[in-house]
């Protein structure tokens, strides 16, 4: 019978392509994910030398109603795939002014900075500008707290229009970092001319910075340069204590990863602050 042929290639892809029915099962998800309150926002603190705690990178996570969680690796690239990232990077920028704006009355916290992950695909919508400048002017909050993480993968595209993006929101008074910094291909002309407030040293190079002598060599170069273009640099996916004193000693001066603390659900960081833990 034509049905069962039907069945027996239908069962004979699911074995064999598990990714491919996990793929439309998370894709056909996700569009109900943001309405159904699936989305949680987690906090991963970063410090200074003296491992005060300075501000924090807001990461994504789906609560899953069935999967359980789901890591934003997992769902990110189908989201900037389906444009669903459009909606979910508006409701993730509103969400940390809110929280920007609730830390305001809290002393241990009301001097975070708050650092949101933007899509090339969010950044690269025509009203980009307008909805980051409604969504902070509205929640309340001191927008010199919010900080917008861009990556190297935007600037494949016209870059008088990425600056012109960057120039229209930075009077408001929030500022830029270059995430995954070293992973893409953007070319120091470019760099230069970009208005970046801060670029974070992808945690591939500081993986092994302790015995590998050339990621110590490309760590030492981005943090000179970004000296020089007068940005301030912080390196992510720090988890040991040597990694941490030989970006020091190469003049870094803000530091995220475990070695401080893994991302926290909203209670448990504000509990880990207000306890000093990482503080
Ligand atoms: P990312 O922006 O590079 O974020 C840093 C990732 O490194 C996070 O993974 C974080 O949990 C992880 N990490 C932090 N410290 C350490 C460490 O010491 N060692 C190691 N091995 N890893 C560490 P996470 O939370 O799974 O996020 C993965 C990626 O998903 C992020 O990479 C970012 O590209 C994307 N993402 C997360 N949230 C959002 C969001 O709201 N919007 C957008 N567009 N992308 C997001
Ligand atoms: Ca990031
Ligand atoms: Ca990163
Ligand atoms: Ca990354």
């Amino acid at each position: 019978k034509k049905s069962d042929n039907l069945n027996c290639i239908r069962m004979y892809d699911e074995a064999l392509h598990p990714a491919i029915e996990m793929r439309a099962t998370l894709e056909n998800d996700l569009a109900f994910a943001l309405q159904g309150n699936q989305l949680r926002l987690y906090f991963q603190v970063q410090v200074d030398e003296a491992l005060k705690a300075v501000g924090a990178e807001v990461l994504l996570r789906w609560q899953h109603p069935s999967l359980g969680m789901i890591a934003p690796d997992q769902f990110i690239p189908i989201a900037e795939d389906t444009g669903e990232i459009v909606p979910i990077g508006q409701w993730v920028l509103e969400q940390a002014c809110q929280q920007l704006r609730q830390w305001a009355e809290i002393p241990v916290m009301n001097a975070l900075t708050l650092s949101v992950n933007v899509s090339a695909v969010q950044f690269n919508q025509p009203d980009f500008v307008q909805m980051v400048r409604d969504t902070v002017l509205r929640s309340g909050c001191d927008p010199h707290l919010v900080r917008l993480e861009l990556t190297e993968s935007l600037m494949v595209r016209n870059v008088e229009e990425i600056i012109m993006k960057i120039h229209a929101l930075k009077p408001l008074g929030m500022t830029f970092s270059l995430d995954d910094f070293g992973t893409g291909q953007s070319s120091l002309s470019v760099l230069k001319r970009l208005p970046l407030d801060e670029l974070k040293i992808d945690k591939s190079f500081i993986k092994d910075i302790q015995h590998n002598t050339y990621d110590s060599f490309i760590v030492e170069t981005i943090i000179n340069m970004a000296k020089n273009l007068g940005q301030t640099v912080i390196a992510e996916g720090v988890e040991l204590q040597q990694q941490q004193a030989i970006l020091q000693a190469k003049g870094c001066r803000l530091f995220q990863g475990y070695l401080y603390s893994r991302p926290l659900a909203l209670a448990e960081f504000e509990a880990a602050l207000q306890a000093g833990i990482v503080a």
